[in-house]
């Protein structure tokens, strides 16, 4: 191991990155030291960088990673599955870890919402032990991390999102109750989006229509499963919604998913409900999504209508063994679509807020 490592930071928001180097120390027994082989730019690296969700600065960001143990605490000895751990495994992990026992995890099931919670990429750089972000050479593995073993197959393309975007949709359609024969429509074509049509066909759904604004994903959406695609940027709402109703009679889709982080969506997916439907936003991460409807329509409707934020542990198994098993199906790899070394993440990160790339990423 060597005694320091590089890791791309920004000093502010909305300022480029810059290549600083910071010094490695020896794992305790509870952690690990990781090499990282590759890191995705999020959409919430891209707005923790942009200033719209408060982030420690100088930040490293960087949470969907995998990389290879270099250095093994005496105590992390196995993965979630109980699988033996050792230096030389591919690993991904949990995004968020947090240390002890806490009410929301043993009370209520909700690990990903303890108190005194941490996250991966969400840390200043400054404060030891410097490296808990994807975007750098090394990421320590904290106490309270739940690890995974990658299996073999896995392409690093495959495995990269697995602990984010991948996770976070399996955790939503749980959420969602997709079923057998159900119908699916999902706002947003993003990395979310397309892992949410997927596992709605997986999981028995007959119909899923994606909705978008960019023509390319609506083109990247039928290669996973999307039954149907509307371009919301050549129609009304009002249109949408009547082109939704239209194809699933009787009376609307059974399940809408708002992946896109735009609040404004949610009047139109509440209408495009059948009675009894449910209703899942999970892409409004950032504060401020205000949004105007009535709510009446809850009522009239019976609308089941639920939050979700990241996952639990086992999501991440789900995601993990979800995309081994339909790798030949659905063309998960292409998903990444620029990698660059971690001295061109400026450029990474350009193309990725511009929507050039569905997801660029950085290998260290
Ligand atoms: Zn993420």
């Amino acid at each position: 191991m060597p005694s320091q490592a590089r890791a791309a930071i920004y000093p502010a928001p909305n300022q480029p990155f810059e290549i600083h180097d910071f010094p490695l120390r020896n794992v305790s027994d509870e952690e690990l030291l990781v090499r990282v082989s590759m890191s995705s730019i999020c959409r919430s690296d891209i707005h923790s960088w942009q200033g719209k969700r408060p982030n420690p600065c100088p930040g490293l960001l960087g949470h969907e990673i995998i990389g290879r143990i270099e250095q093994q605490g005496n105590c992390v000895i196995q993965d979630l599955r109980g699988i033996p751990l050792a230096v030389g495994d591919r690993i991904t992990w949990t995004e968020f870890f947090h240390a002890g026992t806490d009410y929301y995890d043993a009370i209520h099931n909700l690990p990903q919402k303890s108190l005194g919670l941490r996250k991966y990429g969400h840390e200043s750089a400054e404060t030891q032990p410097h490296f808990l972000g994807g975007f750098a050479e090394y990421c320590y593995v904290m106490p309270g991390t739940g690890i995974l073993k990658l299996a073999d197959e896995l392409t690093d393309e495959e495995a990269v999102p697995l602990n984010c975007a991948a996770a976070t949709m399996a955790s939503v359609c749980e959420a969602s109750q997709i079923g057998l024969g159900d119908t699916v429509v999902i706002q947003g074509l993003g990395l979310l989006g397309i892992y949410g049509a997927a596992m709605s066909r997986a999981r028995g759904a007959t119909r899923v229509i994606g909705i978008d604004t960019v023509a390319d994903r609506l083109e990247t959406a039928r290669d996973f499963g999307a039954t149907s695609c509307l371009n919301a940027a050549e129609m009304s709402e009002q249109d949408l919604v009547a082109a939704v109703r239209q194809q699933t009679s009787p009376d609307g889709a059974d399940v809408v998913l708002e992946v896109c982080g735009n609040a404004n969506v949610i009047p139109a997916g509440i209408q495009m409900l059948r009675r009894g439907g449910r209703y899942t936003t999970a892409g409004l991460v950032s504060p401020g999504a205000n949004v105007t409807f009535d709510a009446n329509l809850l009522v009239q409707r019976m609308v089941t209508l639920r939050g979700i934020h990241n996952y639990h542990p086992r999501h991440l198994l789900q995601a993990h063994d979800f995309i081994l098993s339909e790798r030949k199906r659905f063309p998960f790899g292409d998903l990444i679509e620029a990698r660059f070394p971690l001295d061109q993440i400026n450029e990474a990160f350009q193309q990725a807020a511009d929507r050039v790339v569905l997801r660029a990423c950085v290998t260290p």
